[in-house]
C-alpha cells in the first residue's frame, strides 16, 4: 500500500543525496513526486520538488531551480503547509545568497524571520539569523553580522541539530576572525568543526578547516595554518566544491603573498580565480582581482597591478552596488530589514489571501457542492480540453455516462437527506474506481459522468464494469437498512466524433439500453 510514510522516506533519502549523489537525488525527487500524485498527497508532492530544486541547485541550472522553489513555495502557501513554507523560503534566500543576489536573500530570509517567530520554529529561526548576518558579512559589516549571529547563537540550546550547529559556529567563527578577535575565533570554529565532523557534513569540515586556518596565520602560526588550509582544500577536490575550492586557494594565495612567496603565490591565485569564475562567485573574484594586483606590485609590475586593480575596484562596486555606500550601510540595512520584513510578510498575506480567494471562487464554480467532484461545467470545460488534446494526438478517449438505478424510490422511501448521502457515497466510489488523469464529474441530478483518456475500447468496458460492481458491492446498509444502490452505464469511445458533445450523446443512448436491459449493467 501506498502511504505518506513511503513518500516522505524518498524524500528524505532525497535531500540526504543533493549534496554528493545529485543523479539520485534528483531520480528520488521525481520519484516522491509522482507517488505523492497518484495519492493527492500535497506535501509530499511539494517536498519533493523542493529536493529536485536542491540538486539542481548546486549545477549552474540556478534559474530553473529558484523556479522549481518558488513553485514549491506556492504550493506550501495554497495548502497552508508552514514547515514547507518556512523549508522554500530558507532555500530560495540562500540560492539567492549564492548569487550575490543580497536583496532578493535579504527579503525572504527577514520574511523567513517572521515566519519562524509566529510559528516557534527554533531551527528556522536560527537560519535566518545566520543568512541576515551573511548579508552584512557580505558587505563587510562584521560587527553587525556578529550581532546576527549572536542572536541565533541564543536559540541554539533549544535544537539539537549537529548540521546547523556546524553551520552557526562556522558563521560566529567567520566574524570573530575578521574582526581579528582570534581566540575567540579559533575557540568557537573548533566548536564547529567538531559539529560538521558529527553531522558527517564534509563541506562544512572543509569550511571550518579553512577558517581555522586563516585563524592560526593571523597568530603566526604559519606551518599549521598551510595545513589545515591544504587540508579544506584537498576535501573540496573530493567533493568537487567549486565554491570551497576557489576559497581555499584564496587563502593560500594571501598567506604566500604575505610571506613574498611569489611563485606559490601566483599558482593558488591563478587556480582560485579559475574556480571562482567556474562557480560564478562574483563576491570571491573581485578579492582575486585585489591580491593579483598587490602581486603584480610585488613584482614590479605596476602596470598589470592597476590592471588588476581596476577590476577589483570594479567587481566590488558591482557586488556591493546593491548597498552602498558603505559607511551609511549598516544604518540603511537595519532599516531596510525592518521594513523588507514587514512589507514582505503584508504583501505575502496579501497575496496569499488573494490567491485563496480566486481558487476558491474558481473551485465553487467547477465543483459540485454536494458530492466535491467535478459539477457540470467543470466537467464540460475540462473535458473539451481533454477531448481536443485526444484527437490532435490521435489518442482515445471514453465517456461513461452513469445513473443511478431507481434514485426516485431512495428519495421517496429513505428521505432526501438519505438520498444525497448515496449520491455523495457514488462519486467518492467512482473517484476511487478511476486513475488521476481520469475526469469525474456530476452530471445533473443522478447522473455522473467519466472520462478516461486513452482506454481503448475493450478497457474502458472494464472500467466501467468495475465501477458498476464497486457501487453494487459497497455496503448500503451503512447509510440505510435495507438500502441496495445499483448504477447503469453506458459507454462510448471517441471516433470520429466532432465535439465532445457528440460523444456524450452516444454513451447517453448506450445508458439508454442498459436501462432498457434491465439496469445495472454496462452497455456499449
Ligand atoms: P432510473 O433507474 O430510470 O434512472 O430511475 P430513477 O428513479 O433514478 O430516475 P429519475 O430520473 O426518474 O429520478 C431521478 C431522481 O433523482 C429524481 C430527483 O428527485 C432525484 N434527485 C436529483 N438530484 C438530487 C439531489 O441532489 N439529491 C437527491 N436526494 N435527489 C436528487
Ligand atoms: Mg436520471
Ligand atoms: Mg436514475
Amino acid at each position: 500500500m501506498l502511504s505518506y510514510d513511503v513518500i516522505d522516506n524518498i524524500n528524505l533519502r532525497a535531500r540526504q543525496m543533493c549534496l554528493h549523489n545529485k543523479e539520485s537525488a534528483l531520480e528520488l525527487a521525481e520519484q516522491a513526486c509522482k507517488l505523492a500524485v497518484q495519492i493527492e498527497y500535497h506535501l509530499g508532492y511539494a517536498q519533493g520538488l523542493l529536493n529536485h530544486a536542491r540538486a539542481l541547485a548546486r549545477d549552474p541550472y540556478f534559474e530553473e531551480s529558484i523556479a522549481l522553489m518558488r513553485h514549491s513555495l506556492m504550493l506550501g502557501e495554497e495548502h497552508a503547509l508552514h514547515a514547507h513554507i518556512v523549508d522554500s523560503l530558507l532555500e530560495i534566500a540562500a540560492a539567492y545568497y549564492c548569487q550575490c543576489e543580497y536583496d532578493l536573500a535579504l527579503q525572504y530570509w527577514s520574511y523567513c524571520l517572521d515566519l519562524s517567530l509566529n510559528l516557534s520554529d527554533d531551527h528556522a529561526y536560527i537560519q535566518a539569523q545566520i543568512g541576515l548576518g551573511q548579508i552584512y558579512y557580505a558587505h563587510d559589516d562584521f560587527v553587525a553580522a556578529l550581532e546576527h549571529h549572536k542572536q541565533a547563537a541564543e536559540f541554539v540550546s533549544k535544537i539539537n541539530n549537529d548540521q546547523l550547529c556546524a553551520l552557526l559556529y562556522i558563521n560566529l567563527g567567520g566574524d570573530y576572525l575578521s574582526l581579528l578577535e582570534y581566540d575567540q575565533a579559533l575557540t568557537i570554529l573548533q566548536q564547529g568543526l567538531f559539529y560538521a565532523k558529527r553531522a558527517n557534513h564534509l563541506e562544512y569540515v572543509s569550511e571550518a578547516l579553512c577558517l581555522i586556518g586563516q585563524v592560526q596565520w593571523g597568530l603566526g602560526k604559519y606551518q599549521i595554518a598551510r595545513r589545515n588550509l591544504l587540508a579544506a582544500l584537498k576535501l573540496n577536490l573530493q567533493l568537487e566544491n567549486q565554491w570551497g575550492m576557489a576559497a581555499n586557494y584564496l587563502a593560500l594565495g594571501k598567506i604566500s603573498l604575505s610571506r613574498r612567496d611569489v611563485q606559490p603565490a601566483e599558482a593558488y591565485l591563478a587556480q582560485g580565480l579559475l574556480h571562482a569564475t567556474l562557480r560564478s562567485a562574483a563576491n570571491l573574484i573581485f578579492q582575486f582581482e585585489l591580491l593579483m594586483a598587490d602581486l603584480a606590485e610585488l613584482k614590479g609590475d605596476f602596470k598589470l597591478a592597476l590592471a588588476h586593480f581596476k577590476r577589483f575596484h570594479h567587481g566590488q562596486q558591482a557586488v556591493k552596488s546593491q548597498l552602498s555606500p558603505h559607511k551609511l550601510q549598516a544604518m540603511k540595512m537595519q532599516l531596510e530589514i525592518e521594513s523588507a520584513r514587514l512589507e514582505n510578510a503584508d504583501l505575502r498575506r496579501q497575496r496569499a489571501s488573494q490567491h485563496k480567494e480566486i481558487q476558491r471562487v474558481e473551485r465553487l464554480a467547477s465543483y459540485d457542492g454536494l458530492t466535491g467532484i467535478l459539477n457540470r461545467r467543470g466537467l464540460e470545460e475540462q473535458g473539451s480540453e481533454l477531448f481536443q488534446r485526444q484527437r490532435q494526438n490521435q489518442q482515445s478517449l471514453s465517456v461513461l455516462m452513469i445513473d443511478v438505478d431507481h434514485f426516485k424510490r431512495v428519495n421517496d422511501g429513505c428521505g432526501h437527506p438519505v438520498g444525497d448521502k448515496v449520491l455523495r457515497q457514488i462519486a467518492a466510489l467512482l473517484k476511487s474506481g478511476c486513475r488521476q488523469d481520469d475526469l469525474v464529474g456530476r452530471y445533473g441530478g443522478e447522473e455522473f459522468v467519466v472520462l478516461l483518456p486513452n482506454h481503448e475500447g475493450v478497457a474502458a468496458t472494464e472500467v466501467g464494469e468495475r465501477l458498476r460492481s464497486l457501487v453494487d458491492a459497497w455496503i448500503w446498509s451503512r447509510i440505510h437498512p435495507e438500502l441496495n444502490i445499483t448504477i447503469s452505464v453506458g459507454i462510448a469511445s471517441i471516433v470520429d466524433d466532432l465535439s465532445l458533445e457528440a460523444l456524450l450523446s452516444r454513451s447517453d443512448q448506450c445508458l439508454y439500453q442498459a436501462k432498457q436491459q434491465g439496469r445495472n449493467r454496462v452497455v456499449v
